[in-house]
């Protein structure tokens, strides 16, 4: 088939090549004419283990472009994907006005009927917000062309973007008759060789379920970092609470994981959006509203812990503190409400200085953090380390799994490292000379 997709970020690029992957000719539009350029030159503006090359096999193979311009980009494709952003308002709901942009360009530029096919995290309602503009631009044209509006909402994992898209674990199509779900049907079979995986539904229903989705795991995010907190206080270790709960097959053990709060540009946007959406149709969410309160406090928790480590040391002001991951999570180069920032802004606030490395994502974090005279950008986790009083690990990225933390405790100033991720043993860390501080671990943990 031919397919458009506007919006060439994240979900857009990710999306088009994979559907040319599976052999599908794809034109990926976006308004970012130096992105557009860039790809068209092999360059690719995101980091994603294994785009690169899928990008450029399809390219080669001709069955994936790249435009700005909307015209050419319309006329292309029998189905058109919107894939743009929906970031949060000042209130928190979801702002919709790229969607709408997109949708009005379809409806000036498209000449043959067209399935417009909504990727984007939206409000309940917006496709029929779609279906409005661009019916209006139809009327303003005096065209009577046909064109249907569905429901695609994606739910790709940044990090393993590639690996989900080509191997979904479910694909949700939200249509309102069975010739559009036929469609999606036939665009979908070549990701669905093993098992039919297309769970078609009607369109309110299938936005509803990206946000629930999104709810669900961050309530799990936040619930352990409740959890976290109170196996301190207690003398419990979260670590082996986590264990316990997720070998009950009712719980699981997927994103029971403690650490320094959620981030990136999916789940704070879209609980907030949740949450906004819940008002407007007067209903409680105290549930939700929890969620994000606990998420918003766990950002500080690590900061808390440093103030209070260095207070009994002459204070945290102009004490060196080496950062050790700034992605809101491994395998990318997002820097979308990381948590990193947040400590980042909390510490040079106290007066720290602060060393900073992140294997993939340095450029963007520099772009965000600018330049600021107690930061220092470092070339990997030993020059970090140099002369520190602290690491803190902030990004689980794999190169920290195993370290031989033997040079790096010699070349410190000081032994205290904050694990923002539990990805050490409190033992194991105590013997090679650190003050090994974690979440939801006590400071005085019984070895077993
Ligand atoms: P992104 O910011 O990475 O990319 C969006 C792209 O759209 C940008 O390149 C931008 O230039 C382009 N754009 C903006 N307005 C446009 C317009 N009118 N016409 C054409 N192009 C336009 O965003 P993203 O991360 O890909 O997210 C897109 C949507 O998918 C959002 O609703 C997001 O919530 C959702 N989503 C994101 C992820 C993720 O992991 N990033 C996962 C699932 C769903």
């Amino acid at each position: 088939m031919q397919l458009t997709i506007i919006g060439t970020g994240y979900v857009g690029l990710i999306t088009g090549t994979c559907f040319a992957e599976m052999g599908h000719t794809v034109t990926c539009l976006d308004i970012d004419q130096n992105k557009i350029d860039n790809l068209n030159i092999g360059s690719i503006p995101i980091y994603e283990p294994g785009l690169e090359e899928m990008i450029k096999r399809n390219m080669i193979g001709k069955r994936l472009f790249f435009t700005s311009n909307y015209a050419e980009a319309i006329a292309f494709g029998q189905v058109c994907f919107i894939a743009v952003p929906t970031p949060s308002r000042d209130d928190g709901s979801c702002d919709t006005s790229y969607v709408c942009s997109a949708a009005r360009q379809v409806g000036i530029h498209m000449k043959e009927p067209v399935t417009i096919v909504n990727k984007s995290t939206v409000p309940v309602g917006t496709a029929s917000q779609v279906r409005s503009i661009v019916q209006s631009e139809l009327d303003n044209r005096k065209s009577s062309l046909s064109f249907e509006v569905a429901s695609n909402p994606e739910f790709l994992k940044e990090g393993a973007a590639i690996q989900d898209c080509l191997k979904p674990d479910r694909i949700i199509i939200g249509a309102n008759n069975a010739k559009t779900a036929q469609l999606m049907r036939d665009l979908y079979s070549p990701f669905m060789v093993n098992y039919d995986k297309i769970i078609i539904m009607d369109i309110c229903s299938a936005e509803m379920t990206k946000y629930a989705a999104n709810a669900m795991l961050a309530t799990r995010i936040s619930f352990m970092n409740e959890i976290a907190e109170i196996c301190k206080r207690v003398g419990a270790n979260v670590n082996e609470v986590r264990k316990g709960i997720g070998s009950d097959s009712r719980i699981g053990y997927s994103f029971l994981y403690p650490g320094i709060g959620y981030g990136g540009s999916c789940f704070p946007k879209d609980i907030r959006a949740l949450i906004c959406k819940a008002k407007e149709v007067d209903c409680q969410s105290q549930l939700l509203d929890a969620v994000d309160a606990v998420n918003i406090r766990q950002k500080k928790v690590l900061g808390h812990k440093m103030v209070q480590y260095f207070s009994a040391r002459g204070g945290i002001n102009d004490k060196t503190i080496a950062i050790w991951g700034l992605s809101f999570k491994p395998d990318t180069d997002d820097m979308r409400e990381a948590p990193s920032l947040v400590l980042i802004e909390d510490l040079l606030n106290l007066g720290a200085k602060l060393k900073l490395f992140d294997p993939i994502a340095m450029p963007n974090a520099r772009q965000l953090l600018k330049d600021h005279p107690n930061l220092t950008w470092c070339k990997d986790e030993l020059d970090a380390a140099k002369g520190a009083d602290a690491i803190a690990l902030l990004t689980e990225w794999k190169q920290f799994r195993f370290v031989d933390f033997h040079p790096i405790r010699a070349f410190m100033n000081g032994a205290a490292f904050f694990d923002g991720r539990n990805q050490y043993k409190p033992h194991e860390m105590k013997a090679k000379g650190f003050d090994y501080i974690a979440i939801g671990i006590p400071d005085q943990l019984k070895e077993v």
